[in-house]
């Protein structure tokens, strides 16, 4: 394919977090960016070149965006795949229908992942209240709702068929799955690029915490044995290929005692996990969606400084607004805040990145950061 090179037009499905630092990226490249988005004052929309504020199915918003645009891309899951469809007819898109299609659906996921013979959790798809499958051995379990879930969102714990039939109802009886609750040693994930020319590259396995079901902090590079980082990467790049998948994605993996991987979900975009990549890489998984994208050949994806990457919830701005004086004392700290008016608590502001010499002093130095912030 002929790269397409800067002063292009580029569109962009979502106006969020994801999409601003896309869109940064891109203007630091002399692209220019379209962005599609129903919520008139999204984090990307208002840096934007053009701003079209309507549904992501709105035919004459499409029809503009694949007219005007040499390629799009997604920053939004949920994006209905038909909609991607429909714009592969009209302009260079990536990432393909399918693949969104398959990540947008935690039941497609599951059956695609056991298909291809990679480990997931034990699962069983209900949707209805008093369905056949025998399911005694998922409990406890996590009641997931298959479609629309983020940041923990559209899940509870259940401990029995009772509790199971209640949440079932509690979600308005959508189709879901039933996952076994497994316990785990880590979290670990892995953001990985293929470009049209089947090309993969990887970035450094990261280890993600999370509280309340939101990622809390990542930890680059993860605090795993190496044999599992290939593992981990390994196993990613034979999913991107199995996809045919243009574009960024990330594979989030759960490790069990006795270092056994389980895959937990994907992600058909650039990801929080990856935030780190914007300080502490050669090449930020932005830059490298850009270049997937456009045709470029893929950046170096090598991490420069081990980094903590530490998300900012709403929840730090119930009193006032924070007191940056700390992060922005801290030599090796950076700062990103989303431009989001509206901080209601479990909403994601921002962040921050601390390098370090070594992953303890990032991680000493992102808790001070922390702490200091949450004092205020
Ligand atoms: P989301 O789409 O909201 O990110 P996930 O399915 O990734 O949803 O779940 C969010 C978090 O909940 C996971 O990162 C993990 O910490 C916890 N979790 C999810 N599924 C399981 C499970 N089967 N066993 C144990 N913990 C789980
Ligand atoms: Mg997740």
């Amino acid at each position: 394919m002929k790269p397409i090179l800067p002063g292009a037009m580029l569109g962009l499905l979502g106006g969020g977090q994801l999409g601003r630092m896309f869109t940064m990226t891109a203007h630091q490249m002399g692209y220019q960016v379209t962005v599609l988005d129903p919520d008139a004052d999204s984090p990307a929309g208002r840096i934007a070149d053009q701003f079209i504020c309507a549904d992501y199915a709105d035919q004459s918003a499409l029809q503009q965006i694949g007219e005007q645009c040499a390629a799009v891309t997604t920053e939004f899951e949920n994006i209905p795949a038909d909609v991607l469809s429909t714009l592969a007819s009209l302009s260079r898109v990536s990432p393909g229908a399918r693949s969104v299609a398959i990540a947008q659906n935690r039941i497609a996921e599951k059956h695609f992942l056991k298909t291809h013979g990679f480990p997931v959790a034990p699962f069983a798809v209900i949707e209805q209240v008093d369905g056949e499958d025998e399911i005694e051995h998922l409990f406890p379990g996590i009641l997931k709702v298959s479609q629309f879930g983020y940041d923990g969102k559209g899940q509870r714990p259940v401990n029995d068929e009772a509790e199971l039939q209640a949440a079932f109802i509690e979600m308005r009886s959508v189709p879901c799955i039933l996952e076994k609750k497994l316990p785990l040693k880590s979290e670990i994930s892995v953001v990985l690029a293929r470009g049209c020319d089947g090309a993969t590259v990887s970035f450094p396995v990261v280890e993600n915490q999370h509280v309340g079901g939101i990622l809390d902090i990542s930890i680059a590079p993860a605090r795993i044995s190496n044999r599992v980082a290939e593992q981990a990467s390994a196993a990613a790049k034979n999913l991107v290929q199995i996809l045919e998948y243009q574009g960024v994605l990330c594979v989030e993996f759960f490790v069990l005692e006795g270092d056994q991987l389980v895959i937990n979900e994907i992600a058909p975009r650039p990801h929080n996990s990856g935030h780190y990549t914007i300080d502490a890489c050669i090449t930020s998984q932005f830059e490298q969606q850009l270049r997937a994208l456009c045709g470029l050949p893929l950046g170096n994806a090598a991490l420069h400084h081990p980094a903590v990457m530490v998300n900012l919830l709403g929840d730090l701005w119930q009193k006032s607004e924070p007191d940056w004086t700390q992060v922005l004392e801290e030599p090796l700290a950076k700062l990103h805040l989303y431009g989001k008016k509206e901080a209601r608590p479990g909403r994601k502001m921002g962040h921050f990145s601390v390098l370090g010499a070594t992953v303890d002093e990032a991680l000493a130095s992102a808790n001070q950061i922390r702490q200091h912030l949450e004092s205020n």
